[in-house]
């Protein structure tokens, strides 16, 4: 539930920035989030990602510092910090990455969120002992038992839908060794799933997520489900114009809620639209309601009522399921 927002483009802002309220480890707290203006994911490459394309161009190390720390003291003008219990901080890439944001930016920012639970976003091949645990000492006040949770886009457990749908340019073995470091380092875990990347049917789509989930729950702390969308100037945008791909059924995400043996927050963006997550048009808005209710009430039985809805397209999707087919490439040239 988000309750202020701020987007501005002057270039002391961070993106975006919204005070709400999450679930984190079975509690609803109030939250701020912080989507900042980095370097630049290192990566740079996943299919459907174009929060990549938001980065400063070239700026060198000392402008790229001034930038970030300029977007720290507009949170700290802009927000009432002692209000939130917790702070999400986005970088659309990695936060312990030093050349997306210098190492004082990042102090900086420690200092400003200091005493609140943090969930901070980092790719795993920056999730390093001694970074993380040097971070934590920065935040830690003592309220927290565990202050900092490192989150990942792992997307899927399977290496091969990870590498081909999405080309996300890390192994699951690599995100067991990150997930490890920052349990050594103090750090807790939350995950992201990414559900119906390019080239699934909507079937290989819910299969996949449910795999992931069993492979997850007991590795990850939070776990939170992203249906896929189709972001500007990205491949999957290509593709989504050429009629080959369709986000998934808001059904499927229903499905895969239902089915996790974990509660999972979901936040449908763009639920109910052509780019987003979407059923017919005509069940759409209560359904995306009920999801993000679930994300933050956790109640099962809301599931089950969404998932009873009476809709002429849940035979469409049932159809769907039984009879797409696998996307294929040729054999021969
Ligand atoms: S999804 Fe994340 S890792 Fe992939 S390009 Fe976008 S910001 Fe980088
Ligand atoms: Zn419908």
């Amino acid at each position: 539930m988000i309750t202020s927002v701020f987007q501005q483009r002057d270039p002391d802002s961070p993106l975006a920035a919204w005070a709400g309220s999450d679930r984190i480890r079975g509690q609803v707290m109030p939250t701020l989030t912080i989507i900042l203006k980095t370097g630049g994911c290192d990566w740079n490459r996943c299919r459907m990602c174009s929060y990549r394309h938001e980065r400063y161009g070239n700026l060198d190390p000392g402008d790229l510092k001034s930038r970030l720390l300029a977007q720290v003291s507009w949170v700290r003008d802009h927000f009432r910090l002692e209000e939130v219990d917790a702070v999400k901080i986005y970088t659309s890439g990695s936060l312990f990455d030093p050349a997306e944001v210098p190492l004082q930016a990042r102090e900086s920012l420690a200092e400003l969120v200091r005493g609140k639970l943090v969930i901070a976003e980092t790719r795993p091949e920056f999730v390093i002992r001694d970074q993380v645990s040097s971070f934590i000492s920065a935040i830690d006040d003592g309220t927290h038992d565990t202050p900092l949770y490192v989150a990942i886009g792992v997307e899927t457990s399977n290496d091969r839908v990870r590498e081909k749908c999405i080309n996300k340019g890390f192994t699951w073995d690599e995100f067991r060794d990150a997930v490890t470091s920052a349990r050594s380092a103090g750090a807790g875990v939350k995950a992201y799933l990414l559900a119906k990347p390019l080239f699934l049917t909507e079937r290989e789509a819910i299969e996949d997520m449910i795999l992931s989930l069993r492979d997850l729950a007991g590795l990850a702390d939070m776990i939170s489900l992203n249906p896929c969308t189709v972001q500007r100037n990205t491949e999957l945008e290509y593709y989504w114009k050429q009629g080959a791909y369709r986000p998934p059924y808001l059904w499927s995400i229903l499905t895969i809620l239902a089915e996790s043996p974990v509660h999972l927050t979901c936040d449908p963006l763009g639920g109910g639209q052509q780019r987003g997550p979407h059923n017919c048009g005509a069940c759409d808005r209560p359904l995306v309601k009920g999801i993000r209710d679930y994300s933050l009430s956790a109640d099962r039985g809301l599931l089950t009522e969404l998932l009873a809805t009476d809709c002429p397209c849940k035979e469409e999707w049932e159809f769907v399921l039984l009879e797409e087919r696998s996307y294929c490439m040729p054999l021969t040239h």
